[in-house]
């Protein structure tokens, strides 16, 4: 245990001498369990202090904490993560026509636009091994006009090892620098700057650029929570709160504050499973879920966000899934794209100019977004694990297993037209439908002319993995944000054609 933990530990017994044998007894055997790996020991240790945690605070320990997450260790310690070798393997990773498509994509989505000249920024979220934008660089090569427009490259990214791969991948043997906001390097195919930034909040707002965004696989590793429907039951319920304490003593209120008499969302919580830690049973799962028993902040709170979640809560029984992170990244990329809906809040003075609004002049730009989840319902127990290639429990050996959840798109699409009035949302497709859409086949065989027959057979294998339906080609959706123009004009792959 480090000394932070176990001087914090050592607090609370003090403070609740009551809890001290429970605690002490936990305590005495985590210190000689055998943990399933370092940061599961000290999510137990912060547990032993702050009680069970939000799934979405044991997400983002066990994928990018600096101590052991998934992404941001994992690569270091000679585990790879995508690949035959590593835990899973992506649709960019499968072939490089995906990446040439989805270049493709971006060149006819800015020809639909009026060719912006300049202004241009590429945005990758979570690029991964950065192969998807290393085959969409190549194929923008053939398209002089569009790679003048290029301003910059900007990559947000969470592991510093990843990184450290795009920027070989992406920049060859230029050198990354440190900046204000990341890291920046210089790309080999043309002169512009790599930028790398951790969140994508750090990168500025900037009214005249037009940026195209792109996220695969990204929101599927964003911390969720869930929530479930309890009705109101007599364990459930508050006695009637009649009179309350003031400063001058205790005061009658006029009206008795009545307990909640309909049902309430409770947040399920990642516990200690004290079955494995008490008994030290190396087969028992260390974390388990568990209902909490009164509401907490996030359970008044996030469920209140949308219609859509409103409208299940007076149904006991009812379970959702939300990703607050998601939401605000898809919100981030439409007021990019279409400015934000509402202007800046400054505080007007007497006789001051107007405050100038946030809408963009002229929205310009897009974001597609490329993930695994639901066209329209809440996602429920989505919560997965997977190492080498296999589906194992999302809770065991924190930092170990890639932890991911449903996409929830509509989620996305309600969030980025709630940010801003400039941008409509297109899709979401299946990935299958949006890869022939944009001719996928034509440039299969293209490729497939002359090679060998070994290698024949690994591009053909590829092609059906991406597109058939009982593959990748239904389970992968498409969705896209782009600058509103009431519909009139459907972008390639959602209904509209090059
Ligand atoms: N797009 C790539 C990689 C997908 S894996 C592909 O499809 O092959 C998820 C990527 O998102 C990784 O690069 C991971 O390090 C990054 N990532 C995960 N959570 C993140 C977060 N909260 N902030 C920034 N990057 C994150």
């Amino acid at each position: 245990m480090n000394y932070g933990a176990r001087r914090a530990l050592t607090q609370f017994i003090r403070k609740n001498p009551n809890r001290s044998l429970l605690t002490q007894r936990w305590s005495s055997t985590s210190e000689t369990r055998q943990w399933s790996t370092p940061l599961a020991q000290t999510l137990a240790n912060a547990m032993k202090v702050t009680g069970p945690i939000p799934i979405a605070a044991f997400m983002r320990q066990v994928l990018t904490s600096p101590d052991g997450g998934y992404y941001t260790t994992r690569p270091e310690g000679g585990g790879e993560v995508f690949g035959k070798k590593g835990d899973f393997v992506t649709s960019p990773e499968i072939s490089q026509v995906f990446g040439e498509l989805i270049g493709v994509w971006t060149i006819a989505e800015w020809i639909g636009q009026g060719r912006k000249r300049h202004g241009v920024q590429l945005m990758e979220v979570g690029p991964g091994k950065g192969t998807l934008m290393d085959d969409m660089l190549r194929t923008f090569r053939n398209f002089k006009t569009f790679t003048s427009s290029i301003e910059a490259i900007y990559l947000v990214e969470a592991s510093a090892t990843l990184r450290e791969v795009q920027r070989q991948r992406l920049c060859g043997d230029a050198p990354m620098v440190e900046t204000d906001i990341g890291h920046k390097s210089t790309c080999k195919y043309f002169d512009v700057p790599v930028v790398w930034v951790e969140d994508i909040r750090l990168l500025p707002h900037e009214e005249d650029k037009t940026p195209f965004i792109f996220a695969h696989e990204f929101f599927d590793a964003l911390p969720i929570h869930a929530f479930e429907s309890v009705p109101p039951s007599p364990e459930n319920q508050q006695p009637e709160i009649t009179e309350i304490m003031t400063p001058i003593g205790p005061t009658k209120l006029h009206k008795p504050l009545k307990p909640a008499n309909t049902p309430q969302w409770r947040e399920l919580l990642v516990t200690l499973n004290p079955k494995a830690v008490e008994e030290n049973l190396p087969d028992e799962p260390e974390f388990k879920l568990t209902l909490a028993k009164a509401s907490t902040p996030s359970s008044l709170v996030i469920p209140e966000i949308s219609e859509r979640y409103r409208a299940l809560k007076s149904q006991p029984g009812a379970a959702i899934e939300v990703s607050p992170e998601s939401r605000i990244y898809a919100s981030d990329f439409a007021r990019r794209i279409g400015g934000a809906s509402e202007p800046p809040r400054t505080i007007a003075r007497k006789g001051a100019p107007a405050p100038a609004t946030a809408a963009k002049r002229a929205p310009s730009g897009a974001a597609l977004i490329m993930d695994y989840g639901t066209m329209s319902t809440i996602p429920i127990n989505s919560l997965r694990g997977i190492q080498r290639h296999k589906n194992v429990p999302p809770l065991s050996a924190p930092g170990q297993v890639d932890v991911s959840a449903d996409v929830d798109f509509t989620s996305l699409a309600e969030s980025a037209l709630e940010a801003s009035e400039g941008v409509e949302v297109h899709g979401p497709v299946e990935q299958g439908d949006f890869l022939t859409a944009m001719g996928i086949a034509e440039r299969m065989k293209q490729l497939l002319k002359g090679v060998p027959d070994e290698e024949r057979k690994t591009l053909e294998s590829g092609w059906k993995r991406l597109v058939e339906k009982n593959a990748m080609g239904k389970i992968y959706k498409v969705m896209t944000i782009i600058p509103e123009n009431s519909g009139r004009r459907r972008p390639v792959g959602f209904g509209g054609s090059i």
